[in-house]
């Protein structure tokens, strides 16, 4: 099934032209839980990887048996996405209870070499925002699930571009870490709906006087708003609280839903390739190239919610019926910063070292 998102409410171009110039498109993914053919774009793998080639694996020195299991990570979501609206079983609470953080393999040193979790692979024909080096049609992302890399202690992310059609025998079994340092490190194995949208740069990004522009067009959105409320010709006093209730939850469902600049009409939410980096919770920070100081856009945005009570209006049209559902919401599990995790590479050399930024 494809994933459609709604026109967006208003057509923001229209009303401030010189927003064309802060334009860009995303792919949004639409994660959902399933398993890809390695020929496949997809969320943890598999991945169309040559058998003759050796994989990535994180050399950095650091703990690298004490964690949770990622056998361990599976069955709690299987289980907990399998008990959804009822108690667990005596079974599955024994199962959950016998699942803890610890250290798993002893024999692993901090100093070998662990296998790389499978991210994501994402073919240009799908992904039309995805800008890798000429020629090259696939992109393959790992990460090494502990957060002790680098000055910022994060995940450590590797790329690698490919050209498909150089792959013949693909590997199997892939391997992975049989351990990670958190539990939303892993991804959950997910099949991808790539849809093209339209962007348009993060707010306190924008020329100062367009911020500002905006700002006051937002304002007299919620004006009228609250004239609406004004003509109200509902009765001022209710006689018990059961009408007082029923006339709101009436006119809350007459209100025309509230539309923001932010939510609505810049950067979508959710797993996508290309687009904007939202600042939300910080300043902007700017993300330049580390080998030749170009500002990087995201390449790609992992996020911890497809969709959340702010951004409503990017939910897909096929999921009106499922805004609840964990498996929409939340389909791949993972919980990276307090929630986005970018990675940016640079645009005039795509095989210049990319670089984090996190929300
Ligand atoms: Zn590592
Ligand atoms: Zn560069």
């Amino acid at each position: 099934m494809t994933r459609t998102t709604p026109p967006r409410p208003v057509d923001i171009e229209a009303a401030f032209p010189a927003l064309a110039r802060y334009r860009r498109t995303a792919t949004r993914l639409h994660p959902r839980q399933g398993t890809a053919k390695p020929e496949e774009s997809s969320v943890a793998g598999p991945l169309l990887w040559p058998a003759d080639e050796p994989w990535p694996v994180c050399t950095a020195v650091h703990p690298k048996g004490t964690g949770h299991l990622l056998s361990d990570v599976r069955l709690r979501r299987r289980i907990q996405d399998e008990a959804r609206g009822r108690d667990f079983t005596e079974e599955e609470r024994r199962l959950l209870d016998g699942m803890t953080r610890g250290t798993h393999v002893p024999e692993l040193r901090d100093e070998d070499p662990l296998p790389m979790l499978a991210v994501a692979q994402l073919y240009a024909r799908d992904v039309p925002d995805l800008t890798g080096p000429e020629g090259h049609d696939l992109l393959q992302v790992f990460w090494c699930p502990f957060e002790v890399h680098g000055t910022e202690r994060t995940i450590a992310v590797e790329l690698r571009w490919r050209r498909s059609a150089e792959v013949g025998a693909v590997l199997a079994p892939q391997p992975e870490p049989p351990v990670a340092g958190r539990e939303e490190c892993v991804p959950t194995s997910c099949v991808v709906h790539p849809e093209r949208v339209v962007e348009h740069e993060y707010l306190g990004l924008l020329p100062e006087e367009l911020q500002e522009e905006i700002g006051e067009w937002e304002e007299g959105l919620l004006d009228e708003e609250d004239e609406d409320a004004y003509d109200s010709s509902s009765p001022a006093s209710y006689a018990t609280y059961e009408e007082y209730e029923a006339a709101m939850a009436a006119s809350r469902a007459q209100e025309p839903e509230e539309v923001d600049y932010m939510s609505d009409l810049s950067i979508a939410p959710g797993w996508k390739a290309g687009g904007f980096a939202s600042w939300h919770l910080t300043d902007p920070a700017p993300v330049d190239c580390p080998e030749c100081g170009t500002p990087m856009p995201p390449l790609l945005t992992v996020a911890t919610v497809e969709c959340d009570g702010a951004s409503r209006s990017w939910l897909p049209v096929e999921d009106r019926d499922a805004a609840d559902d964990p498996r929409v919401i939340d389909p791949v599990g993972v919980y990276l910063g307090r929630g986005l995790m970018r990675v940016h590479t640079c645009p005039a050399d795509p095989t210049h070292p990319h670089r984090l930024s996190f929300q």
